[in-house]
């Protein structure tokens, strides 16, 4: 019996395809900026974004520790969602290594900032306050797409203030496609933009960031000076490539199988989901009390991996049918 494994979009393994890709692939050195492959993922990535540059990077959290070591200078501060991954899950990156100050404030419902809020956090011209240089957003947020519009409306504060505008777009591409909108569009509004190749797209290893060519100039030399400077990474960049080629409008059936699953525990006594929120590949789903210490260690004698939590976050990829969602279903059903 196969493993289900829902822990994660990142627990993708790459398929024959992509690892023969990879196998294939030619490469050089790209710190001296002779890998072709690299190249050729850099210029994909950028201009399906519609930015000048790109930037291959070993992580998300890389790429935007990148962004922020050159959007900032030390004693600068970003304004970032409580909840971002940019500020709570990067280990302190931007203080640890630039001498950025974050500022926090909660994140709506929704994944948006309340605009009116971030700019009251914006910083006056005086030598008591940290520089505001920067403000943060995600795309998706615990799997739901950022409102239509909000973007836009953060752009004409940024521009007010004389800010900049980085979107962490780990799983930009499942937003891309439950929107509709084209992923230039989504990333218009922004200076910077980073996407994660190793989410739902399924490849191993890697980010890309992107934005004007002088910007990244700028963060290639702070990538090398975080020691992410690859030599023949032209090997993941294939992955990279095949998963940008043939693996974004497949992320729909991720979002089917995340809304069949939500349904399917919808029907599941015990288990409460708000199936109206499921958007892309995320289901988050409360759990009676006193089940849930016992339920990760009885769904794996099942054959179903979970990361305990509560709500519990359950996600689908490119390595979970439609199948597997009703095993998955079952297996709740019966334990609960
Ligand atoms: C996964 C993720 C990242 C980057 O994480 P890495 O594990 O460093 O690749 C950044 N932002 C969001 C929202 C993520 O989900």
């Amino acid at each position: 019996m196969s493993v289900i494994d829902l822990r994660s979009d990142t627990v993708t393994r790459p398929g024959p395809e992509m690892r023969r890709v990879m196998a294939e692939a030619e490469v050089g050195d790209d710190v001296f900026r002779d890998d072709p492959t690299v190249d050729r993922l850099e210029e994909l990535a950028a201009g399906m974004l519609g930015k000048e540059a790109g930037l291959f990077v070993s992580s998300g959290t890389q790429s935007n520790l990148c962004a922020l070591l050159t959007h900032c200078s030390r004693g600068d501060e970003y304004i970032v969602g409580q909840q971002a991954h940019t500020y709570l899950y990067e280990g302190g990156g931007g203080a640890a290594l630039g001498g950025i100050q974050p500022q926090p404030l909660d994140l709506e419902e929704d994944g948006r900032l309340d605009l009116k809020k971030v700019e009251r956090l914006i910083k006056p011209d005086d030598y008591h306050f940290a520089r505001t240089r920067l403000l943060c957003l995600e795309n998706t947020t615990n799997g739901r797409v950022l409102p239509a519009g909000h973007a836009d409306d953060a752009r004409a504060l940024v521009e007010k203030h004389g800010l900049r505008l980085h979107l962490d777009g780990a799983r930009l591409f499942n937003a891309v496609v439950k929107s509709g909108r084209p992923a230039a569009e989504l990333a218009a509004p922004f200076d910077s933009v980073s996407i994660c190749l190793s989410k739902g797209l399924g490849a191993p290893v890697g980010s890309v960031l992107t934005g004007p060519a002088d910007f990244i100039t700028e963060a290639r030399r702070w990538r090398k000076v975080v020691g992410g400077g690859m030599r023949q990474s032209g090997l993941l960049a294939a992955a990279g490539i095949h998963a940008l080629e043939h693996h974004v409008e497949r992320l729909a059936d991720d979002h089917a199988n995340a809304q069949r699953l939500a349904e399917g525990l919808a029907q599941v006594e015990g288990c409460e989901v708000d199936v109206e929120l499921v958007q892309t590949n995320m289901v988050y789903v409360r759990l009676p009390e006193q089940k849930r210490q016992e339920l990760p260690g009885r769904l794996e004698e099942r054959g179903l991996l979970v990361y305990p939590g509560h709500p519990m976050r359950l996600v689908t990829h490119l390595d979970v049918s439609s199948g597997d969602v009703e095993r998955a279903v079952e297996a709740f059903g019966e334990i609960l």
